[in-house]
This record gives structure tokens, sequence and C-alpha cells, in this order.
């Protein structure tokens, strides 16, 4: 069995097996296919709204269960852990009113097939949605799904897979298998019989994943790290721009693959910029998640705290300046305070490789061009943000990054958009009718 424990209080809170053989998983999967794939589009989306209902009435018990697993503030995973999978279900659901769509092209009638059995893999960050985020649209497509949740917190993963049930989907659509990297998730990258394995992780694992998958020609997608950069130019409202920047890197205690971690000031704009968002992490209270007044819950668990405090130090070792005071954090608990480096080289480790915590790193830029280089100067391509007083400059500059997602100006973030990456970020996309696509296979009739 593996423990889990809770990182705000350390205690072990649940306990998963070490699933050692997925074949019956897998085969169950397989057995499955046919009849899901061949109900009507009708009768898979009622399916999925029965389960996007059910989701909806345990919210609370979800959030709960989330924050105790990974330690997100309530508020958190109330808005965000809960409510993006209610709302990811719901796209789908909408996605499949009405006929199917289908494109003529010549004598060419083209259709898109379910690729069969898909393999789930997923990461402790966010776990409900990043499983709902390939759950919903697989099965929406037709598919069936093996899932292997993270170790650290497959808690909701085993919830998820109860209400499945209680929402009447048939036996064998949504088969989870629970255990480590490797063996399980490795035997399920590589098994013969899926056909389709979707990986959500870091960029090493996504690595290993693919060439597990090469080995039987299985198609993979992979959503993985990022260093996103938020370029404020020097005609954008510093304010705002600091405050929502230092806002994004910090969500989820800075656990959050599209986290702005690198902010990228003009140089005459960088001792403001950095008192900016000195007093804007200030003001993130940092303990307990189930507290309301917390913004800052513990690390997910600690070899995360650790791996963290560690590049910490690795910054200031290479130079980097410490702009705030490390703020007290409570003895018990995986807890890292907001840590801001400012004038950090570009090219230096805590610029260029995933955190995975709440630390911002402040760069200065010379210009516009420069602003580009330093954004696209990473091989990660995730996310990404552009602030300008004009929108046609900062589109202008949008459309210059190397990277699956941009926001101009805070603009919110749209669940129904194209999520993924480029690079080490990984390919393919999520969410909404592309990520409906990434499950699907392209067949040619031709009449
Ligand atoms: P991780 O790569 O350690 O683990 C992710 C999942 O892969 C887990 O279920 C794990 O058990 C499994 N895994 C690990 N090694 C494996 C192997 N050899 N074969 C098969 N499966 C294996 O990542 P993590 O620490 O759980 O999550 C944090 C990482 O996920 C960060 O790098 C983050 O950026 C990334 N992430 C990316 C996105 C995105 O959409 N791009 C979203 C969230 C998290």
């Amino acid at each position: 069995m593996i423990d889990v424990y809770n990182p705000a209080t350390e205690q072990v809170i649940g306990a998963v097996p070490e699933t050692a053989d997925v074949d019956p998983a897998v085969a169950a999967a397989r057995a499955a296919l046919g009849p899901w794939s061949a109900l009507p589009r009708a009768a898979r989306a009622a399916h999925l709204a029965a389960l996007r209902d059910l989701l909806a009435a345990h919210a609370e018990e979800l959030a709960a269960l989330i924050t105790a697993e990974m330690g997100a503030p309530l508020a958190i995973s109330r808005k965000v852990q809960v409510g993006l999978p209610i709302a990811v279900l719901s796209s789908m659901v909408d996605l499949l009113a009405g006929d199917e769509p289908q494109e003529r092209i010549g004598n060419s009638l083209v259709v898109r097939d379910p690729v069969g059995v898909v393999a789930a893999i997923t990461p402790w960050n966010y776990p409900l949605h990043q499983t709902v985020a390939k759950l919903a649209p697989a099965l929406a497509a037709g598919n069936t799904v093996v899932h292997k949740p993270s170790e650290v917190a497959p808690l909701s993963a085993l919830r998820l897979h109860e209400l499945v049930r209680e929402a009447g989907l048939p036996d064998g659509v949504y088969n989870l298998v629970t255990g480590y990297g490797d063996p399980t998730g490795a035997a399920l990258a590589g098994h013969p019989g899926v056909d389709l394995v979707s990986f959500t992780g870091s960029t090493g694992a996504g690595r290993t994943v693919a060439a597990l998958a090469a080995k039987n020609l299985t198609r993979v997608s992979l959503e993985l790290g990022g260093k996103s950069a938020n370029v404020v130019l020097p005609d954008a409202d510093l304010a705002a721009a600091v405050k929502v920047g230092v806002g994004n890197c910090l969500l989820n205690s800075g656990q959050t693959c599209t986290a702005w971690t690198r902010l990228l000031v003009h140089e005459s704009q960088h001792d403001e910029a950095v008192g900016l968002a000195v007093a804007a992490a200030s003001r993130y209270t940092v303990g307990d998640p189930t507290d309301p007044a917390t913004r800052l819950g513990p690390l997910a668990s600690a070899a995360q705290r650790d791996r963290v405090l560690s590049y910490v130090e690795r910054g200031r070792a290479a130079g980097a300046k410490l702009a705030n005071e490390p703020g007290s954090v409570p003895d018990v608990g995986y807890y890292v305070a907001p840590v801001v480096f400012a004038d950090v080289d570009p090219e230096s480790v805590i610029a260029q490789e995933e955190i995975f915590g709440p630390v911002l790193s402040i760069i200065r830029y010379r210009d516009e061009d420069d602003a580009v280089r330093i954004a696209n100067g990473t091989r990660y391509g995730l996310a990404g943000s552009v602030w300008s007083g004009s929108p046609e400059r900062a589109l202008a500059v949008a459309r210059r990054l190397r990277t699956g997602q941009v926001d101009v100006n805070g603009a919110s973030f749209n669940p129904l958009a194209p999520f993924g990456g480029i690079g080490d970020s990984g390919y393919g996309r999520e969410l909404g009718v592309h990520g409906y696509e990434e499950f699907t296979s392209v067949k040619a009739v031709q009449l």
C-alpha cells in the first residue's frame, strides 16, 4: 500500500494499493469499448451530464478531500480544483448536443472515430481537474479509459471512480489503477493494448512515457512543465501587471504548470516592479489551507518542499538578489513562504528550470526585442502574458511568443480554449473542441 499524507498536518490520511498488473484494467477498457462507442452521442452526453451533476452535488466534499490530499486553500479547491472539472464536463455535454459535425472535401466525407483505449496518467497539483480534462473528452468521443493518478494525491480519483459508478456509467469505461510512476504508470504507457497515452506531469517523466509508447507506435499527448514569462511593456499599468502577475505565480503555492514565474520588466521600471512584487507577495497569508484567511497552503509533499528550497539556495548561491525577507511558516506542514528574486540573470538555473513553488524571478529587459528574446529563451513554451496600454501592441508581442497560451492584460482563463504547449512543455491540446479532437482519429470515406 502507498500512504497518502495531508501536507498541512504531515499525517497519513489514507492509503492506496500498488497495482502490480495493469492487464485486467486494460482488458476491461477494451471489453467496454465497443458498446460505449456505439452509443448515440446524446446517450454519452446524458452519462456525462449525470456525472457532472454528481460532482456538483458533492463539490464541498471533493474540495475538502483535495485540500486534504494536496494542500490547496479551500477557496481554490472549491473554485478551481472542483469548479473547473464541472465546467469541463458541461463543455463536453454541450459539444455532444446535436449531430456529429462532418467535413466534406471533394468526394470525401471526413469523420472522426474514437481512438480506442486511452491511458490517462495525471499529476498531483490539480488532481481532479487534470483527470476530468482527459476523462470527459475521451468518453465524449467514445473511448474508454484506464487512469493512473499521482501516488501523492490519488484520493480524489478514488472518489471520482465511485461517482462514475453512481452516475450509472457502464462498467469498464473508467478504470482506475493506483501505484507509482514506475512500475504502474510505465506498465500502462508501454502496454500494447493501449491506443493513446494522455500524460500530464513533469518533462522528464513525459520523455520516458513517450519512449515507452513508441515501442508500440502508440499515440501520445503530453502536457508537461513550464517557465512562463509575464512580459510587462513600459506603457502598461505596472501596478496591475505586477499584482496580477504575483497572484498568477503564487496560485496553488506556485504548483501550477502555467504559472508566470518570470516577470520581465523594462530596466527603467525594474526597481519599482520589485517593490510592488514584494508588497504583493507579503499580502499572501501562509498557513492552514482550511482557514478562510489563508491564501498560500503548504506544498503538496515534503519532497516538493525540499526541491523548492534547494532551488532557492541555488539561486542565492548563483548571485540572484533575494528581494524579500523570508516570511515565517507553521512548524508542522510542508510550507514555503513566497520568495521574490530580483535582477535575475535570464540564463541562470532559477530562470530556466521549473521550480514548481512560490518563487518569482524578476528579470530586466532593454527593449521589446530583448523582452521577446528572453521570454522565448527557455526550452519550455506553455503559457505567458503580455501587458501594454495598447492592446494592438500587446497582441503583436503575444504573436511573437513561442508558447501555447498567452493572456493579454490579465484576460481570464478560458476553459474552452486549446490548452497545451510546445518544446519541453509537450505536445497535444486539451479542453474545448481541440481537446475533444485529440481523442479522435480522422477517417476519410470516399463517396
Ligand atoms: P510527475 O511527472 O512526477 O508525475 C506525473 C504522473 O506521472 C504521476 O502519476 C506519476 O506517477 C507518473 N509517472 C512518473 N514517472 C513515470 C514513468 N516513468 N512512467 C509512467 N508514469 C510515470 O509529475 P508531478 O510531480 O506529479 O507533477 C508536477 C509536474 O506536472 C510539473 O512538472 C508540472 O509542470 C506538470 N504539470 C503539467 C501540466 C500541463 O498541463 N502542462 C499540468 C499540471 C502539471
